[in-house]
């Protein structure tokens, strides 16, 4: 099967003008001129680009029952508290959690995302509905055990775990959710146990200023909001050192994490974590609605640690579409590069999620993941950048080089 358009972007090498993609049996077998390329296309894009599916290497699906219920604001903990207070009013049950995923997955393949980075809360629920699912991508089950729930560490840690149906397009990570939630001797429990059966990890890590003073002296807004939940004990420890230092002190900045947000951090932090190879997952939209200091990915970049883009969850980012991210950096830092902007949202994702070899550009032998972008009318002579002026969701999405089905109707094993 051959598709063209009037621009493919395959990412690990210049865009292609008048290009064309190649597929056979789910995978990419070439990428090139379309007058090169011999054969009769099966689809004709006319004006609009081919770029591979984007990455979600951050995001909540089981969240999106709370989509436009809460606000964020620059008061994080106040946010969280609501969070905390409408999960507990309305707790998971299996429906919830099925209908919420599903919605999350729609939304994902319409606006392009093919690769999600997921935590859930709910794996067993969460993973009935991913695992039918076409996306790719690793489903994170989240850790949180402290004070005096931190007895359930090794309990958290096996359902985060817990699976006998491993799929190939899904990968079972762990998310020891924070240093707010999780102890030092916990994270350190979920790098070797994700080091003991090559898990991916992902952390929510230096989001807020207050982390730093909590790690090290156990103190401030995150102490008092332990209390308010009632799980605060003297047994908590102080670790005397700030978020991304004792993230290295208990093996989570190895090549397999993905730091979330990564929002305060110092030149030394940035070295820890450009050192150990954890890749930052940024989330453009969400950092600005908690207002947060402006983040340093490009000082990031500059260190050449994997910069990938998320969109955290519904309950404080406006869509689950990676495009509308890449859109708004596009708006906010006029001199990055278009180039730079996509390898974010795509191939940096895929290679945080430990899928580099598989998908994440638009590469001989990689399956065919892809997004079709049309440009309008107007636009289209401006070169292929010009997508991330228009507000144009997808015509077409690939993956393993299937047009992408409605999966709500999709049954649940
Ligand atoms: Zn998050």
């Amino acid at each position: 099967m051959i598709i063209k358009a009037r621009y493919v972007v395959p990412v690990d090498r210049p865009a292609i003008e008048d290009g064309a993609v190649v597929i056979e049996r789910g995978r990419i077998v070439a990428v090139g001129s379309a007058r090169e390329l011999p054969g009769r296309p099966a689809e004709d894009y006319g004006d609009a680009v081919i770029c591979p599916g984007f990455v979600n290497a951050h995001t909540h699906l089981d969240l999106s029952r709370l989509a436009g219920r809460i606000s964020p604001g620059p008061d994080f903990i106040a946010w969280l508290r609501r969070l905390m207070a409408m999960i507990t009013a309305e707790p998971a049950t299996r429906q919830r959690v099925h209908q919420a995923v599903r919605a999350g997955i729609a939304q994902s393949l319409e606006s392009g995302v093919t690769m999600v980075g997921d935590i859930t809360r709910t794996p067993q629920w969460t993973r009935q509905v991913l695992s039918a699912s076409s996306l790719r991508g690793v489903s994170f089950g989240e850790v949180t055990a402290i004070g005096t729930r931190r007895q359930l560490l090794s309990e958290r840690l096996d359902a985060a775990l817990a699976e006998d149906w491993l799929y190939e397009h899904m990968k079972i990570g762990i998310s020891p959710h924070a240093p707010y939630s999780v102890e030092p001797a916990g994270m350190r429990a979920c790098a070797e146990r994700a080091d003991k059966c090559n898990a991916p990890l992902c952390i929510h890590l230096a989001e807020t200023a207050d982390e730093e003073r909590f790690t090290r002296e156990c103190e401030g807004p995150f102490a008092d909001y332990l209390r308010g939940l009632g799980v605060w004990d003297e047994l908590i420890p102080k670790s005397g050192r700030g978020p991304v230092e004792l993230a290295k002190r208990t093996a989570l900045l190895g090549k397999r994490t993905t730091i979330a947000h990564a929002n305060y951090v110092t030149d030394a932090d940035i070295n820890r974590i450009a050192a150990g190879s954890a890749s930052v997952a940024y989330c453009p939209r969400t950092h600005r609605a908690f207002e947060h200091a402006p983040h340093r990915f490009r000082d990031m970049l500059a260190a050449g640690i994997n910069v990938c883009i998320g969109t955290d969850s519904l309950a404080s980012n406006p869509s689950l579409s990676i495009l509308d991210e890449l859109r708004f950096l596009r708006r906010e830092h006029a001199d990055l590069t278009a180039d730079e902007i996509i390898a974010m949202g795509t191939l940096h994702g895929a290679r945080a999620l430990g899928f580099a070899d598989v998908a994440g550009s638009l590469t001989t032998g990689k399956m065919a993941d892809l997004a079709v972008i049309p440009l309008d009318a107007s636009n289209a002579a401006a070169g292929w950048n010009s997508i991330f002026e228009s507000r144009q969701p997808p015509i077409a999405v690939y993956v393993s080089g299937e047009l992408h089905r409605n999966i709500s109707e999709e049954p649940v094993r």
